[in-house]
């Protein structure tokens, strides 16, 4: 028997960007430090990268295929005719997107993502259509880009923080063999593992979501859930920005080190580290007997929704208001000494998101208003409401329910800031000529 708790799992949780907007969650992190906010950095192309460092990137990437075939149990080996060849330099990036298996019809080109403390130093300013192929919503509608072109002098703060959100532009859309694409059809990948292959945000969810803590039962019955890919993605960009920094390419070593970096920040979200939290085995069979499966998932899918509606909007509001003494940015502007590594911390720390989902989802359910948190039938994404979320919990619980709200994301925020530190320290090791970035 499958239990197909999950099949319909990606039916509903279609946003599957863990947190909404990781460059304006990374900002407070970084901007109060002067040696990475200095424009310091040479901005070059992606194609110049490659074509300089050919033969290091086909060594690095065959590093990387041996590490994850040896370390990784749920990893889809790179077929072979895709092995990344530097003899070929007119087709080297096609060849390097196809080789580590990227969405080809984003452009990886040069911008910038604004801040509320931007000044925009005469740049093209662009919005979400022009450095994505995914459409607007509530969240990108007043994001602001800034045109980059090669030359220009950038602050790795700056890199960073747009590299940490472009995952969520379309790096890992349609990569399957049943999404339609003709590069999903060679990159072997397989079937989409779970979700619905026709809703196109959907068929990232497996590179951003990590269930690395499944319960044996779960997994004998369910096994495609242990198919997901963030710490595979973390440890290519970690290794790619190594070898930028090591060959004096430290524009493309931040903005690596910035794309590893968002899938960290998502496997510090609970829901994404757990296809039901807070829901144990026996209740989960009981579900099944009882026929509620798809209500128990819907709700966990609204729950998840809310807390980055409500967190987007906080957040923003927090950084318009300049409130950066205040319990929710001062918790985002927390700053680690200590390291964070690819491999085994990746791993770890999935645990510890998955252990504080049952409160996270209590909390959403217990502080926002029922229709959007315990009513099966209604659907969050795309409701309307994304953008008054807050105002809404406000008028259901009042100033409670937001002050208990925003106690359970500071959290989260707290846990996020703790991981992004310990990112950046690894960043400034790799820069500072430590090969293999901070000792432990
Ligand atoms: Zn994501």
């Amino acid at each position: 028997m499958r239990l197909s708790l999950f099949m319909v799992l990606l039916l509903t949780v279609v946003e599957a960007g863990a947190w909404s907007n990781h460059a304006m969650l990374l900002w407070p992190v970084m901007k109060n430090t002067q040696a990475l906010t200095e424009n310091r950095l040479v901005v070059e192309s992606l194609e110049a990268l490659i074509r300089a460092e050919g033969a290091a990137i086909a060594n690095t990437l065959d590093e990387v295929e041996k590490w994850s075939v040896a370390n990784l149990d749920a990893y889809p080996p790179t077929p072979p005719e895709l092995r990344f060849d530097p003899a070929t330099p007119e087709k080297a990036l096609h060849d390097f997107l196809a080789a580590i298996r990227v969405n080809p019809d984003l452009n990886y080109g040069l911008f910038r993502q604004g801040t509320v403390d931007d000044v925009a130093n005469g740049q093209a300013a662009l919005n979400w259509t022009d450095v994505s192929f995914l459409s607007m919503h509530s969240s990108t509608r007043e994001l602001v880009y800034y045109q980059l072109k090669p030359g220009d002098l950038i602050s790795p703060a700056h890199v960073m923080i747009s590299a940490n959100d472009e995952p969520d532009h379309g790096m890992d859309i349609g990569l399957y063999t049943d999404n339609g694409t003709s590069f999903g059809a060679a990159y072997g990948f397989g079937s989409q593992p779970f979700g619905n292959p026709n809703l196109d945000y959907s068929s990232q969810a497996p590179f951003h979501m990590g269930f690395y803590h499944l319960d044996w039962l779960t997994a004998q019955v369910e096994p495609d859930l242990l198919r997901t890919l963030p710490a595979w993605r973390i440890r290519l960009y970690e290794s790619l920005a190594a070898l930028a920094f090591r060959t004096g390419h430290d524009y493309w070593g931040w903005r690596f080190m910035g794309w590893a970096l968002h899938y960290i920040g998502d496997l510090t979200q609970p829901y994404h580290t757990d296809p039901l939290p807070g829901v144990d085995l026996l209740s989960s069979l009981w579900l099944v007997v009882q026929g509620k499966t798809a209500d128990a998932i819907q709700l966990v899918s609204n729950r998840h929704g809310v807390l980055e509606s409500y967190q987007f909007q906080r957040i923003r509001e927090a950084q318009l208001a300049q409130a950066w003494r205040g319990p929710l940015l001062s918790s985002l502007s927390f700053q680690d000494t200590a390291c964070v590594h690819s491999g085994p911390d990746i791993i770890a720390l999935t645990g510890d998101s998955k252990a504080l989902g049952e409160h996270l989802d209590r909390t959403l359910e217990q502080q926002s208003p029922p229709r959007f948190v315990a009513d099966p039938s209604f659907e969050w994404t795309g409701s309307g409401y994304e953008a008054e979320v807050d105002r809404l919990v406000g008028i259901f619980g009042g100033q409670s329910a937001i002050a208990t709200l925003d106690d359970e994301l500071l959290i989260h925020l707290n846990r996020f800031s703790h991981y992004a530190s310990g990112w950046i320290n690894q960043s400034v090791a790799f820069e500072s000529g430590q090969s293999t970035g901070c000792s432990r």
